[in-house]
């Protein structure tokens, strides 16, 4: 049987902090050039020197009405968007998009088609901050609002709360009515998966049992059944070689794409065969730095997709059966406890003499390459199987203390874990060790056999 392919890491809110900081650098920019373009505006009446006549202050009062006008103009646009989506009327739906493009409209049909099918219990749109971009302009005229927008939805059973993703629209101001004309220019400026939901980037299908949910590509429904299929039975598995009960649907998004929500299958030095990345309830930069994680979906690499099997889905989804809990959990735990249980899978299909061979392997030749615990920084970049000996001290921590223990331990990490010290304490108080101190011990360790 073969190794289960590593995957792509879990969508760690911390891996979100530089590229928030950029953020928010572009945002501050955006910010200083509106207010230079506004007191610009103020400057020019009294460039004449004479006193202002009581009827100028109205200028800008006329300017800040207008942007009151367009305010309420676009949200909306946004309620109707919405609205169409929920009473499946198509016609609302294209109803303020630019007539005169044809290619974004048909891009829409598609994206409304999706989002009927995706079936959301809640969606909202709602306006966040505007941007400026003078290529937007050159390229829609003077009356281009680009503006950052939140999607906020819920899918049932897959979303415990509603969860938030963003988007960048331009809207243009034609014959003094708002129209949408343009949904991706902004899209180097969001966050990472942005636009790139599983119904943003071509005609999908959805597969569904009780448990699960598969997006594939319109028409590859065998596929989608298979996957579905393997999805079930990992799911059992997860059930019984994680002790916490978990009682969500998973989301699986098996397209051809390479780039789906902050999954990069191009890019990648290590091949991987899946990921699953986290959903927000509170965007990172929302409310906190961090964001509120909800949950996670699955994303299958397209070139994977007819070798998903639950071996390999029993990792992932042991990660989304832990993506609520707060994220905050080291590396090493996370992918441990992933590989923990679907190599309990594998130890139960074909025995344990797999496994055996397995952990020694890790003991001869991952073990000795690394000097500690592996670190989160880089993980996913490092060389070593530092999957392997993530499994190695998992499997011994599961040995000392317990699986249910170690269950409880990750319960406290990642809500916790928020750095070296925390996870320290937390470490030594639910187990007797520091990450130092259990690097130690696994340089001891023999498995019993
Ligand atoms: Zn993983």
């Amino acid at each position: 049987m073969s190794v289960t392919a590593p995957s792509a890491p879990p969508h760690r809110p911390r891996r979100w902090l530089g590229l928030l900081l950029a953020v928010l650098l572009v945002s501050g920019g955006v910010v200083y050039t509106v207010e230079e373009r506004e007191r610009d505006a103020r400057a020019r009446p009294s460039a004449t020197l004479t006193p202002p006549a009581p009827n100028q202050s109205a200028k800008p009062s006329k300017t800040a009405a207008a942007v009151a006008a367009r305010r309420v103009a676009i949200d909306m646009i946004l309620l109707r968007r919405a609205k169409a989506v929920q009473t499946v009327d198509e016609a609302l739906f294209l109803r303020d998009i630019d007539p005169a493009d044809k290619p974004l409209r048909a891009e829409q049909k598609v994206l409304f088609a999706n989002l009927v099918e995706i079936g959301f219990t809640e969606l909202g749109y709602s306006q966040a901050e505007e941007r400026f971009d003078q290529a937007v302009v050159r390229t829609h005229g003077k009356s281009a609002y680009l503006v950052r927008v939140l999607m906020r939805y819920q899918i049932p059973k897959v979303d415990f709360t509603p969860v938030t993703t963003e988007l960048g629209y331009v809207f243009i101001n034609r014959n003094g009515r708002w129209v949408l004309t343009d949904d991706d220019d902004l899209d180097s400026g969001l966050g990472p998966g942005a636009h790139q939901e599983a119904w943003d980037l071509g005609r999908i299908e959805v597969l569904r049992s009780s448990r699960v949910m598969v997006v594939v590509e319109k028409g590859d429904t065998q596929r989608g059944r298979a996957i579905r299929a393997e999805a079930v039975e990992a799911l059992t598995e997860v059930a019984k070689y994680w002790p916490r009960h978990w009682t969500g649907s998973v989301l699986i998004i098996a397209l051809d794409e390479t780039d789906v929500r902050d999954a990069r299958f191009a890019d990648e030095d290590i091949e991987s065969a899946a990921s699953a990345g986290s959903t927000f309830s509170s965007l990172p930069g929302q409310d906190t730095a961090d964001g509120t994680v909800a949950g996670a979906y699955i994303v299958v690499n397209p070139n994977e997709r007819d070798r998903v099997d639950e071996i390999l889905l029993s990792h992932e989804i042991t990660h989304v059966a832990t993506a609520d809990l707060g994220g905050y959990e080291p590396l090493w735990l996370a992918e441990g406890a992933a590989e923990y249980v679907s190599w309990r899978g594998i130890e139960a299909i074909s025995g344990p003499g797999e496994i055996a061979t397995w952990e020694q392997e890790v003991i001869d030749e991952a073990l000795p390459a690394l000097t500690s615990l592996p670190n989160d920084a880089g993980f996913y970049q490092n060389n070593v199987d530092v999957y392997g000996v993530s499994w190695l001290a998992v499997r011994f921590l599961v040995k000392r203390i317990g699986l249910k223990q170690v269950e409880d331990l990750y319960e406290d990490m990642g809500a916790h874990g928020i750095d070296q010290a925390a996870r320290d304490r937390i470490l030594l108080t639910r187990s007797g060790l520091t990450e130092a101190t259990l690097w130690m011990a696994l340089q001891g360790y023999t498995p019993q056999r």
